[in-house]
């Protein structure tokens, strides 16, 4: 029997312009994205749960310094990093999340022992460190988080005193970087608010049970302690095997407020309609009603899958078992 096993991930949506990026730059994202699909992609192929799927995928975005989150996350406006993430499991609908946390390697790892070990949902700063401690899981020292790429678009984004989308402090870097050495790039206008960073799995195993997973650093030059939608069961992340698995990327604030995620699983169980449907309907006119950008990926329990996005570019792949990954960044 053919299996309909399937992942998707994303790592980030925003203003990612073909102009702004080097070709051998846009090579190694794809490559990336391409290396991270199959990872996950052999997991499924030999029975594994789309629970450690999207757990393996969204750690291997984490240690990746091109994404959002990890060692790669955006500096805070105290120059510092705190870590957003989710996980949850469409067979049971147990969920486990941490928000803020600084030093833990791989928030999406302390938000799986959540899922497994605590009667709770989430747990923030201080004592999710606590919990992560208390569950074996690596300590890095901050300064693993910081990246120089992340630390330019942070000058950037102070300069012009606001929070900065993470790959829209990309494109405003690169547009910066060629006005000082008098390239000619394309005159576009850059909307400090449309660069979003955060990376996420979604996927169905061959037993027919759904994940998804999301973590970030949140956005760039973002208050100490504010907290977006990533680790917000439902707004960020949500999978019910009844209906879908969703990741959610864009303006947190935004996504939390349409409950962004739960609303594509909602639409498909009261409406009726498909996964396509639903999530089109979320990204392309209910976020757009507050001005909410950025996208989300999703799959239902019979493998369709969906990447939609109302921004310029969104870093995302999908890969069924069997079949090659593909990865992709603009429209
Ligand atoms: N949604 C994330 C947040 O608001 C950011 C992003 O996806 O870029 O923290």
């Amino acid at each position: 029997m053919k299996s309909n096993a399937v992942i998707a991930i994303h790592g980030g949506a925003g203003t990612i312009l073909r102009a702004s990026m080097a070709p051998e730059v846009e090579a190694q994202y794809l490559d990336a994205l391409s290396r991270i699909l199959a990872a996950g992609q052999r997991i499924l192929a030999v029975g594994g749960s789309a629970l450690d799927a999207v757990e393996e995928a969204v750690r291997l975005l984490e240690d990746c310094p091109f994404f959002n989150a990890g060692h790669g996350a955006v500096f805070t406006s105290a120059g510092t990093h705190e870590l957003d993430a989710s996980i949850m499991d469409g067979r049971t609908l147990e969920a486990g999340a941490v928000c803020c946390v600084k030093r833990v390697r791989n928030p999406v790892l302390a938000a799986r022992r959540v899922l497994e070990k605590s009667e709770h949902v989430l747990f923030t700063g201080e004592g999710a460190e606590a919990f992560a401690a208390a569950h074996g899981l690596e300590f890095v020292d901050p300064g693993y988080f910081h990246t120089d790429a992340r630390y330019r678009q942070w000058q950037l984004a102070r300069g012009q005193a606001r929070a900065m989308l993470d790959h829209d402090g990309a494109t405003l870097e690169a547009q910066a970087a060629a006005k000082a050495s008098e390239e000619s790039l394309p005159h576009e206008p850059i909307d400090p608010n449309r660069k979003y960073g955060t990376v996420g799995a979604v996927a169905l195993d061959a037993q027919g049970h759904l994940a998804a997973a999301t973590s970030t650093g949140g956005i760039t030059n973002k208050q100490v302690g504010r907290v977006g939608d990533a680790p917000l069961i439902g707004a960020g992340c949500y999978a019910d095997d009844a209906t879908c698995a969703v990741s959610t990327t864009g303006s947190g604030e935004m996504f939390m407020r349409m409950v962004a995620a739960y609303d594509v699983a909602a639409q498909m169980k009261y409406r009726g309609v498909s996964l396509s449907e639903a999530a089109t309907n979320v990204v392309m006119e209910q976020l757009p009603r507050i001005d909410g950008r950025g996208g989300l990926i999703a799959v239902d329990a019979q493998g369709n899958v969906v990447l939609p996005f109302n921004t310029e570019g969104m870093y995302r792949g999908y890969a069924r078992v069997g079949e090659a990954p593909v990865a992709s960044i603009y429209a």
